[in-house]
């Protein structure tokens, strides 16, 4: 066992100081690396100490394995975060990392190796009584092979990139005319995009939910399951809001899944925090889709339900300590939602939208977390994931994590650029979604741009009415005095509830 002094955290932005936080309450000191576009970023504030990388472009910065692993010679660093992305599912970094003599907060190089390829993760996998989704269990390359077996699971189908990940190198096939067509394109984008042409196919489900487990292992054979996480409302096969737990899970349900992931970490010899996505049907039948061997994105929700803190545990089973907690000891309790605010335009095809945060203001109070990276006037980068901040709230129960949600939203306060808010308050206030009956199509039966014309945000109709006392006041040829207050009607509720002004 060997305590860390020093970590260096190989990220960015929100999940860069989220694990600073954590490595700081344990007395940690902290490297922060960065990128000439991130100079100025509360990351590189915050920690202890900072080195620049390089230019933006991730290749050139946050990419450079062997330069991060000279700068923890030079200062002293005795082990390395990888965060989310990047190097984090890298496994030739971890070995290298392993091999400088450092200590890789993460799992071991083999586990991300395995699981790192999908097709390999579902043959590690086999051998345990893990349900997976009906498809290839190897590489397909020859197309009237690849033709044949797609008729024997039956249309739709999804050809899919073995090394894929982010939400790309999908493709769904509808009927066997599109076949042919769909895995050249499938088998060429995986090259080009991951540098890795093997695809294979998986019988499509067509409303099914995400939903995926967390799991905790340390270097002594323990592994325990920390529930569910509900993240079904997805644009582009990437998740904008998680929760835990999922209003569709029975606790008999959560214990199969539970066990399932179990089996899924220790069929890589698991060690670290790590999540088993499944995918669910309409009948509620679960199937394993993959393993992601790092912290995930949302993986606050389950914190906030657990009370445990995944980073503390990540760095403690890197220093070869055991878990100090058994299954039996979890508990959930409460709910907890995250909202990722983007900096995309929900009514352009959720495009990214660059630009200067001219205004930004977290919301605050009870039962509220804002895990972001970024502060008032920074110009948001083209370089990196276009993810502002992540909104998180904790309630008693559902409906108080919702209502709590849509009151953040209402006081989160950021103009200069386009953000997902006002989607999430849509999709957050809409009865699929707080009746719990809706699965990953969401976004395409529900959503039309227009939706959100329809539902004026608070901040455009303060601006409105703020406009419209402006124009009475000016028909009226009379200041504003203070005193008397009434009522002035309008159409909307918030005229009404705004607009009290001296007549
Ligand atoms: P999560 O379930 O945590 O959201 P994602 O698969 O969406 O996981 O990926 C998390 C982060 O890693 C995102 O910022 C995403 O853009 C990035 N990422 C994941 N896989 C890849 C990949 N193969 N290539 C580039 N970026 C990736
Ligand atoms: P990635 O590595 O990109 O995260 P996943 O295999 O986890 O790839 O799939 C991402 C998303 O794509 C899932 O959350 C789900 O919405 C959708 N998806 C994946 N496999 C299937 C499938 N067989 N049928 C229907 N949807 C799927
Ligand atoms: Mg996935």
């Amino acid at each position: 066992m060997s305590k860390i002094q020093k970590l260096l955290v190989a990220n960015r932005g929100e999940i860069a100081l989220r694990i600073m936080r954590s490595a700081r309450e344990l007395g940690i000191q902290t490297v922060a690396v960065y990128s000439e576009a991130d100079r100025l970023s509360p990351h590189v504030k915050y920690a202890d100490e900072a080195v620049c990388l390089g230019p933006p472009p991730s290749s050139l910065s946050y990419l450079l394995s062997d330069k991060i692993i000279e700068v923890c010679k030079e200062l002293g660093v005795d082990a390395i975060h990888p965060g989310y992305g990047f190097l984090s599912e890298n496994a030739d970094f971890a070995k290298k990392v392993t091999d400088a003599g450092l200590i890789f907060v993460g799992p071991s190089p083999e586990s991300i190796e395995v699981m790192g390829s999908k097709l390999a993760a579902k043959q590690a996998v086999s051998k345990y009584d893990i349900p997976l989704v009906p498809g290839t269990e190897e590489a397909i390359t020859d197309i009237a092979e690849a033709k044949h077996r797609a008729a024997e699971i039956g249309y739709p189908i999804l050809i899919k990139a073995s090394a894929g990940g982010g939400g790309k190198g999908m493709r769904i096939v509808e009927s066997e005319e599109d076949f042919e067509e769909q895995m050249q394109r499938a088998v060429s984008e995986a090259q080009s995009a991951f540098g890795d042409g093997a695809v294979f196919i998986e019988k499509f489900i067509t409303s099914p939910r995400h939903i995926e487990i967390q799991v905790l292992g340390d270097q002594h054979g323990n592994t325990v399951y920390l529930f569910e996480r509900e993240c079904s409302i997805q644009r582009r096969h990437q998740k904008v809001i998680e929760e835990a737990p999922s209003a569709v899970v029975s606790p008999e349900m959560r214990k199969a899944m539970g066990e399932a992931a179990v089996g899924v970490a220790k069929a890589c010899n698991y060690y670290g925090a790590g999540t088993v996505e499944f995918i669910v049907d309409e009948n509620l039948n679960f199937y394993f889709l993959e393993m992601n061997t790092r912290l995930q994105v949302e993986h606050p929700v389950t914190e906030m339900i657990t009370g445990k803190d995944l980073v503390k545990e990540q760095i403690w089973i890197a220093e070869g300590k055991a878990l100090n907690f058994t299954q039996e000891d979890l508990q959930i309790n409460g709910h907890s939602l995250e909202i990722r605010v983007y900096a995309e335009d929900p009514k352009n095809n959720f495009l990214p939208d660059i630009g200067k945060l001219q205004t930004y203001r977290r919301p605050q109070g009870p039962g509220i977390r804002v895990d972001d990276g970024f502060e008032e006037g920074m110009d948001i980068p083209i370089y990196y994931d276009p993810m502002i901040a992540k909104l998180i709230t904790h309630g008693q129960n559902r409906e108080e994590a919702i209502s709590r949600m849509i009151r953040a939203i209402d006081d989160y306060q950021i103009t200069g650029i386009q953000t997902t808010l006002d989607f999430c308050r849509f999709a957050l206030q809409h009865e699929a979604f707080t009746s719990g009956n809706f699965d990953t199509k969401f976004v395409e039966k529900y959503f039309q741009p227009d939706v959100l014309d329809q539902s004026l945000s608070e901040k455009e109709e303060e601006l409105l009415a703020a406009l419209a006392v402006e124009f009475f006041l000016q028909e009226k040829g009379q200041e504003k005095k203070v005193g008397t207050t009434q009522e002035v009607a309008s159409g909307s509720s918030a005229w009404r509830k705004r607009l009290k002004i001296d007549g």
